[in-house]
């Protein structure tokens, strides 16, 4: 998965309930039952009123339509969609060309799986139809508002507000004791948060006997599920796990339902394209920096089956960026973390401005490289910041930082933003 950030984790679920409901642009409750034939209809409708949206006031998309000679009247539905040529991240990364800063709502950033953060912006609308696929999809867990739920993201201390407990993102030990002391006491019918965090905490549980039989979700995201971590959380939480998948820049986003037969595509959000297993993504929405054809780096697969529950959304099944993992003494530490960790989130002081690219490289013996290219204007205070985060994030590593001019991508073209060496330690975690 492209690792998502929206906004402040905390502030998330306020956001939430003040957005959830109150404005709809369409009745997402009713439209996950209309027929695939009235979903097409819908996309072709939205897309078409995006293209020529994109083409009159994105720069660089009209430079794309004139490059191979099409006019928005080219594109009358995802049939037609293959005329334009795709779009990478590179080509929008930094790029004011694919931008309109009028319509600027909310300013976004992904973690960056290949170890470089891609900033971008929602307008409005593309706001609210984020929160709402995520709370139609949330929903499919039995949950709602006025449930109690705990999340694990990178959040530095234990907090309660209304029905949210968040929990402490740090996992060293006495931490993790104080999550689940937490856990305990509040109760919790609903779980959220980072594969890797939920993971720990998970095997925590088991490692100490400690009983949680009032958990009914567990919803891990941002990162690859492998099956060995969703094994340990549902025996830790004794509770089902469901598979989400979101990426706001481009806006394909799914989720598992009840029935656990696949992950359900938001077709009023995005369309979804396959090509040669990577995704192609086309945003319906966001004005403020339109996704046309946006590949996103995730490997998606479209299922033949129809879900049991009923939903006529289809069924995909997704797969982020193959990354190694980073291992600590004890234990994983989640893709997400080492990226974000102890960020201030759009804080123009913070060293996610000051880091251009970072790489984690481990060896034997719990031995960390972690390669840093810095950007033009890097303070000194921002690189302080940053191996201050990658310290308490990997307390117990021998961590060596080394500032160098550029990371290379691999053979394949990649650059990989997480490189394991210790095979024999990553056997063991596989
Ligand atoms: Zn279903």
């Amino acid at each position: 998965m492209v690792f998502n950030m929206k906004i402040k984790p905390k502030n998330i679920y306020l956001k939430l309930k003040e957005i959830i409901i109150k404005k709809k642009l369409v009745d997402l409750e009713k439209s996950q039952y209309w027929t695939i034939n009235e979903l097409k209809n819908f996309q072709n409708e939205r897309l078409k009123k995006i293209i020529n949206y994109a083409y009159k006031n994105i720069k660089g998309y009209r430079d794309k339509f004139n490059q191979v000679k099409i006019k928005p009247n080219d594109i009358n539905s995802s049939n037609d969609l293959y005329k334009i040529p795709i779009l990478t991240r590179e080509e929008i990364q930094e790029n004011p060309a694919f931008i309109n800063p009028k319509l600027i709502h909310t300013t976004l950033y992904t973690g960056g799986s290949t170890g470089k953060s891609l900033i971008y912006y929602d307008d409005q609308q593309a706001g609210i139809m984020r929160w709402n696929c995520h709370y139609r999809g949330w929903k499919y867990q039995g949950y709602n508002v006025s449930k109690k739920l705990a999340v694990i993201s990178a959040a530095k201390k234990i907090s309660i507000n209304h029905k949210i407990l968040t929990l402490n993102g740090q996992l060293e030990d006495k931490y993790l004791r104080q999550n689940i002391e937490a856990i305990v006491k509040f109760r919790p019918e609903f779980l959220r948060g980072y594969v890797g965090s939920i993971y720990i905490l998970g095997k925590y549980i088991l490692e100490k006997n400690i009983k949680i039989d009032f958990i009914k979700a567990i919803d891990p995201v941002s990162e690859n599920l492998y099956e060995y971590q969703k094994k340990i959380m549902q025996k830790a939480f004794n509770a089902p796990v469901f598979e989400e998948y979101c990426c706001n820049d481009g806006g394909a986003c799914a989720w598992e339902c009840e029935k656990h037969q696949g992950l359900h595509w938001a077709m009023e959000r995005a369309i979804i394209e396959e090509k040669n297993g990577e995704m192609i993504t086309t945003d319906l929405w966001n004005k403020a920096m339109p996704f046309i054809r946006y590949k996103n780096g995730d490997k998606v697969k479209f299922l033949k089956n129809k879900c049991c529950c009923g939903r006529t959304l289809p069924l995909i099944k997704v797969k982020g960026r193959d990354n190694d993992i980073i291992i600590a003494p004890k234990g994983p530490i989640g893709a997400t973390f080492l990226m974000y960790h102890g960020i201030g989130y759009g804080d123009k002081n913070s060293f996610r401005t000051g880091i251009r690219i970072v790489q984690y490289v481990q060896e034997k013996n719990y031995q960390l490289n972690v390669n840093i290219v810095k950007s033009a204007n890097c303070t000194q205070k921002q690189i302080d910041g940053f191996k201050k985060a990658v310290k308490t994030t990997c307390h117990q590593m021998k961590i060596k930082f080394n500032f160098i001019k550029d990371i290379k991508g691999t053979k394949i073209g990649k650059r990989q933003f997480i490189i394991n060496n210790d095979h024999k330690l990553l056997e063991k975690w596989k």
